[in-house]
């Protein structure tokens, strides 16, 4: 496929990253298809995120320039400097850190000296933080012949950014080493390592596509849904390493194999031989039957609920309903629908959006609240509490949701590899009008709609977009329900 020893080959702290997320995505991004790859939004997330920490960092400090001319120059600030270091003939290490900043000490450039700055997710430094930023402190302690001690990591939460010092010690310089050494020993592999078991992690992943399809094809196990990356390790001991395998297993052998690393792995055992043998033959499989179409038929109309979040800021920046009131003409007519888009753009004023939820909540009283999964409900409950909602109004709350997410899990067993909304909706032929569009890519939307709201509304068609995402997100639950009911 390639040969590694042939062509000049880069580390780079890019690489290095990759390597640490997935052994294997480290080996696409070199030697992959790169026309496999498909746009994913987390990097932008993160760049986002990255700009705006820097930019309040920025906002205090004069002479910012830009690659080394600004080092030589003793620019307080350094942007967009590469560093290269030769290790071998056909080697280098390459870093890029996205900021230096200038302090004390003795440099080639002068009487002052760099250090690096990085940005942080959220609060804890991973180790993808850590040995990035120790490839920076590497190659720029040999550039500037001053070596350097630390730098700092820059976050920022609820508004308030945060500085925490890291230090380049011993141990960190080790770990990058071994770390080196591991990965270019898997560059020389002539195939890409397997699809990593975790796979959580693949969902912010530019290769997503590639592997889904080569772990379908495989029949790996982690398309089970109920298998994790410990229980497929449990499961490969025991010598079921493919999907074939486990749906040919007898049950209660495996409860009692699997029992022995605890009594939730034993009582799993059903449900993924259930799921292997669905994904097998392509077949939903109904369990049992639901009260949910009792539900809808006594219900005069119906809300259907669904938030779009700021993880980082810890902020449910929109509360969406669909309303349905024609419930009574029956549920296979396309039922006529308004959709209400409740915005939260300051968390500090909270109080405001309640009212409005508590308002609309009021005026439908008698009808059930649809949502997929229970982000919604938590966070609908929680939003009552916090605005000091009295006991009955709680406990109308709880008693009107409805988890659609609970009922499919339950009740059916489908031929897909997640019960996530995505996923159910598509199995049942729904069709996005907001298509390959994504949660991360809605709060990335607002993101940058809220930073231009101060200037010029450039970004007013990002809000017309999430609501139009987010009122797909309702419609989808609808359907799964007309759905599961029709079925019933
Ligand atoms: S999609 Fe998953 S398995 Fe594939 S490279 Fe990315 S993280 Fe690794």
């Amino acid at each position: 496929m390639r040969i590694y020893q042939s062509k000049i080959h880069v580390i780079s702290d890019k690489l290095i990253k990759s390597w640490l997320r997935c052994r294997r995505k480290a080996w696409l991004d070199s030697f992959g298809d790169q026309q496999e790859k498909i746009w994913n939004t987390h990097t932008t997330l993160q760049l986002d995120h990255q700009r705006k920490c820097f930019s309040d960092f920025m906002g205090k400090k004069n002479g910012v320039g830009i690659g080394i001319e600004a080092c030589k120059k003793g620019k307080d600030i350094v942007a967009g400097l590469t560093i290269k270091e030769k290790l071998s003939t056909n080697e280098f290490l390459k870093a890029r850190p996205p900021l230096l900043k200038k302090i004390n000490g003795q440099s080639i450039w002068g009487p002052f000296s760099y250090e690096p700055l990085l940005t942080l997710q959220g609060k804890r430094l991973t180790r993808e933080n850590k040995l990035s930023f120790a490839m920076s402190a590497k190659l720029l302690t040999s550039l500037q012949k001053n070596k350097v001690h630390k730098g700092i990591a820059i976050s920022q939460l609820n508004q308030t950014t945060h500085f925490q010092e890291v230090r380049f010690s011993k141990s960190i310089e080790t770990e990058l080493k071994e770390s080196i050494e591991k990965l270019k020993a898997d560059l020389l592999l002539s195939k890409p390592p397997k699809v990593t078991s975790n796979r959580k992690k693949c969902s912010i992943c530019c290769w997503k596509k590639f592997c889904d399809k080569t772990a379908y094809a495989e029949g790996h196990l982690s398309e089970v849904s109920g298998i994790g990356s410990k229980r497929n390790i449990l499961l490969k001991e025991m010598g079921i390493s493919n999907i074939s395998i486990l749906a040919g297993y007898e049950a209660s052998s495996l409860k009692l194999n699997l029992s022995k690393f605890g009594p939730q792995h034993g009582e799993i055992s059903d449900q993924i031989i259930r799921q292997a043998k669905t994904l097998l033959t392509g077949k939903a499989i109904k369990l049992q039957s639901s009260n949910l179409l009792k539900i809808l038929n006594k219900a005069p109309g119906l809300l259907i609920y669904d938030i779009e979040s700021d993880p980082d800021e810890k902020h449910d920046f929109l509360h969406g309903f669909v309303r349905i009131s024609n419930l009574k003409s029956k549920l296979t007519l396309k039922n006529k629908f308004t959709y209400k888009p409740l915005l939260s753009v300051n968390k500090s004023e909270e109080y405001l959006l309640w009212e409005r939820i508590r308002k609309t909540l009021k005026v439908h009283e008698d009808w059930p609240i649809l949502h997929y999964g229970e982000t919604e409900s938590l966070a609908l409950y929680r939003l009552a509490e916090r605005q000091r909602a009295n006991k009955h109004e709680l406990e109308e709350i709880k008693n009107r949701l409805v988890d659609i997410h609970l009922y499919v899990k339950e009740f059916w067993c489908l031929p897909i590899n997640n019960y996530g909304l995505k996923s159910v909706a598509e199995f049942i032929g729904f069709k996005w009008e907001s298509k390959g569009i994504d949660g991360p890519q809605a709060l990335l939307w607002w993101r940058q709609w809220k930073n231009s709201r101060p200037h010029k509304k450039i970004y007013s068609k990002n809000l017309r977009r999430i609501f139009q995402y987010n009122k797909d997100d309702c419609l989808a639950t609808w359907e799964i329900a007309k759905w599961l009911s029709t079925q019933d």
